[in-house]
């Protein structure tokens, strides 16, 4: 199985030069052409393949080494011979359905849809880089809230945005990480407070302009899964997959009553539905990029599924879309 920088594509190799071992790998070992190992001849890369080129520049560090007999054991088909690799559960599906180039999936819908959770484990599962506009608009909204400027007066933001410099990072803990001139803020721009000032600065067409090249700068580097809320329609309107991910106002602001409980910010039911109708309000009635659906988008309401009913069926529609 070979893999470089984002590209993904699978060679056979003679199941006989497998070597067995296990541990670590480092990314100066492995050849990135052959995946190969540098110290080992014979010795090639088959673990789970995670794109972490994003995250850490090389190679996932904590992939292992497998092998034939490794893939074979774990999936309980090993008798003695060795006369096929059995890849992973998650290789198997790669393997069916990573394009050799780069590709975008776009998810937009209403705020509480469950998009940035589902999008994050969608990502998670195909290895590619998950980017959440919401948190880029949210460190806008957070930088002008601390700057003491009026959201809706597009003069005094405009003013402020050549100061701000808005960067991402990917930590180990998986999260996309917003800095404001450096400083990390992912935790901040999460205070409820913060949404109503991203959903105020994100009307403004001079933020938007502001931070569209960004977002496609991202796209043209890796393959993505990005969440927000004219990404089908404004940001990547080429997109592979297009998902507009829905549900109703009364179910979403049970989903956001929860997630704020689990932040620790909990808020009452009445006072979270009349925010959220008010942001779906705004956010689909304003005239600098609208919330809705892109033609060619995929309208998926989640409304009656949990969790991974939800993730199986985006997955299961964005393979066939890919393929
Ligand atoms: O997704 P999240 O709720 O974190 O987004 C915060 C706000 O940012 C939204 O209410 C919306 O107004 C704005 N936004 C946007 N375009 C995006 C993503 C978010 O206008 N692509």
């Amino acid at each position: 199985c070979l893999y470089t920088q984002g590209y993904y594509f699978y060679k056979p190799m003679p199941v006989e030069n497998a070597i067995i071992t296990s541990g670590g790998v480092k990314v100066g070992e492995i050849d990135p052409k052959t995946m190969a190992s540098k110290k080992v001849p014979g010795l090639y890369f088959a673990g789970e393949i995670i794109d972490v080129d994003a995250y850490t520049g090389g190679f996932n560090l904590q992939i292992a080494w497998a092998t034939g007999k490794a893939a074979g054991e774990a999936a309980g088909v090993f008798d003695g011979t060795i006369k096929e690799i059995y890849f992973t559960h998650r290789m198997r599906e790669m393997q069916t359905m990573i394009p050799e180039k780069h590709y975008a999936v776009a998810v937009d819908g209403p705020s509480g849809a469950g998009k940035s959770t589902l999008a994050k484990a969608i990502a998670a599962k195909l290895g590619i880089l998950y980017v959440d506009t919401g948190a880029i608009y949210r460190t806008i909204g957070y930088a002008v809230k601390r700057r003491g400027v009026e959201p809706r007066d597009e003069a005094a933001v405009r003013a402020i945005l050549p100061e701000l410099e808005i960067g991402m990072s990917y930590e180990a803990d998986g999260e996309q990480h917003m800095l404001l001139n450096g400083q990390d803020v992912t935790r901040e721009i999460r205070l409820p407070e913060i949404s109503m000032y991203a959903s105020a600065v994100s009307a403004l067409p001079a933020v938007r302009a502001f931070l569209l090249e960004m977002q496609r700068d991202l796209a043209r580097k890796h393959s993505v899964i990005m969440d927000g809320r004219d990404i089908g329609t404004v940001v990547l309107p080429d997109a592979e997959v297009k998902i507009f991910l829905t549900a109703s106002a009364e179910v979403r602001a049970q989903r956001r009553c929860l997630e704020l409980e689990q932040r620790g910010t909990p808020k009452p039911y009445d006072e979270v539905l009349r925010e959220l109708n008010e942001r779906d309000y705004n956010d689909s009635h304003r005239a600098a990029a609208p919330l809705r659906a892109a033609e060619d988008a995929i309208v998926v309401d989640t409304s009656a599924l949990d969790f991974d009913a939800s993730r199986e069926a985006l997955l299961a529609l964005i393979r066939e879309r890919l393929q």
